[in-house]
């Protein structure tokens, strides 16, 4: 991390801060606390009677590989609600989370 993305400032120290457990990046300018988390990916294994709905991968990584219906978590979404949207948008799928 090079700026702080909330001022701009290349005043970044990697500490740990107050009451934290884990170094992260703040600014020296605005105080900001960047937190670098790994993003959450949600899907599910849709099963109708005694099958199951795969996905081919149609772009890399792992290209042609078999895989549920799954990606990357949106912001303000919950994990069931992006299960959802990704077989829906991946399998033009419908779905019921049991
Ligand atoms: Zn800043």
């Amino acid at each position: 991390m090079n700026f702080c993305s909330h001022c701009g400032s290349a005043d970044l120290k990697k500490i740990v801060p107050p009451g934290d457990t884990h170094h992260r990046y703040v600014c020296g300018n605005c105080h900001t606390v960047h937190y670098q988390n790994p993003k959450v990916v949600t899907g599910c294994l849709p099963v109708w009677e005694d099958r199951v709905l795969l996905c081919r991968r149609a772009i890399e990584p792992a290209y042609g590989r078999w895989n549920i219906p799954s990606g990357y978590l949106e912001n303000g979404e919950s994990v069931v609600d992006g299960a959802l949207r990704e077989v829906r948008e991946e399998a033009e799928a419908g779905v019921r989370v049991d």
